[in-house]
């Protein structure tokens, strides 16, 4: 399977919805742009706007990735999930379907389990197996780390094509990438561009900071073409999402980086700041016995850190 290097994301920000007819006209400009990946997931409602938008581009449907991701209520069922997106998008299939978070809900989204709580994020995986057919081309996940791959893998028969995760400049998963590559499993970044500021205004520093500035004037490309060049470079898939039409156009032009300036950006989240994304989104947001959780979890359950709060990805 072959994946786009550069895709669009679909997230439109906190609260915000009924922006059908926007949604699916910026898919539609990318799509004849010539972008051929789109990323969404039942959880930012806006997977009818992105099936319309595919079937309306005029683009052949063989040529075009769709991503879509189930949430944690559908641990114990993805493919009742994958019928549900199937219906949503208007589409005969999808070409990634990806468990959205490692953790499993009772009932409602938000009724998280304990990681240990059946379904567990490696039962959803096998089940997840038998979606693979002519409805859904291949499967992967999102928001996994090494400790929570090792487990899949120790029982998967079909390795995720994907893993999906929080990737910029300041969290820029030096360990991850190469071990997932390792293992054949392509990385895909959200939030590259540093999520527009929406969680904490210090991450717009990846569109701002006087070092990525330098190095983008040296090849004429704005800081955001910058910091998608860098993560491509380095072999990871980027979905940006924009809602300009100029911004969707620059986003898939692409840079090429000399080696030391890789590494000074490789290395941002030691000279700059250092910010997980994912501790600042308010809805992942909650508490367990006096322990911050994210999405009902650790971040050493996650594997994001050890006991002593080092980082570990
Ligand atoms: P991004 O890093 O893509 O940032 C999007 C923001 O950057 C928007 O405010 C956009 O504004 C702005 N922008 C876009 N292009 C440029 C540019 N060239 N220069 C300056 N600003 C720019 O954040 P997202 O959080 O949206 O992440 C990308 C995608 O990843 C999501 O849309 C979603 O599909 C996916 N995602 C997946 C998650 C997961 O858990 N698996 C979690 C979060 C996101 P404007 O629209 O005005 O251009």
């Amino acid at each position: 399977m072959t994946i786009p290097a550069v895709g669009l994301g679909t997230w439109q920000g906190l609260g915000i919805r009924n922006k059908h007819q926007d949604v699916r006209d910026s898919i539609i400009y990318a799509l004849r742009a010539g972008y051929r990946l789109i990323d969404t997931a039942q959880s930012y409602g806006v997977e009818p706007a992105v099936g319309e938008a595919v079937r309306e581009s005029g683009i052949p449907r063989s040529e075009i990735t769709v991503v879509t991701k189930f949430p944690s209520e559908w641990h114990h069922d993805p493919l009742h999930a994958l019928q549900i997106s199937l219906d949503a998008l208007g589409l005969d299939y999808i070409d990634i379907f990806l468990m959205h978070w490692p953790s499993a809900a009772d009932g409602d989204e938000w009724n998280l389990l304990p990681i240990t709580a059946s379904p567990t994020f490696v039962e959803t995986w096998k089940l997840m197996e038998k979606c693979v057919g002519s409805r859904c081309k291949a499967i992967g996940v999102s928001n996994f780390t090494q400790k929570l791959l090792d487990e899949v893998l120790a029982v998967a028969t079909i390795v995720p094509v994907v893993n999906q995760v929080e990737l910029h400049a300041f969290n820029p998963n030096l360990k991850l990438v190469p071990y997932c590559h390792e293992k054949g499993i392509r990385v895909i970044s959200w939030s590259t561009l540093g999520g527009g500021g929406e969680h904490t205004p210090k991450a717009n520093e990846i569109l701002a900071h006087p070092l990525f500035k330098r190095i983008a004037a040296n090849h004429g490309c704005s800081t955001g073409g910058l910091a998608l060049s860098w993560a491509v470079q380095r072999e990871i898939c980027v979905i940006p999402k924009s809602s300009s039409l100029s911004r969707i156009e620059e986003n898939i032009h692409l840079v090429t980086l000399t080696q030391a300036e890789m590494e000074e950006i490789n290395e941002a989240h030691t000279t700059i700041a250092r910010i997980r994304l994912a501790d600042h989104i308010s809805t992942l947001a909650g508490e367990r016995d006096g322990e911050q959780t994210i999405k009902g979890w650790t971040k050493q359950e996650f594997g994001w850190e050890d006991a002593d709060g080092n980082w570990l990805t």
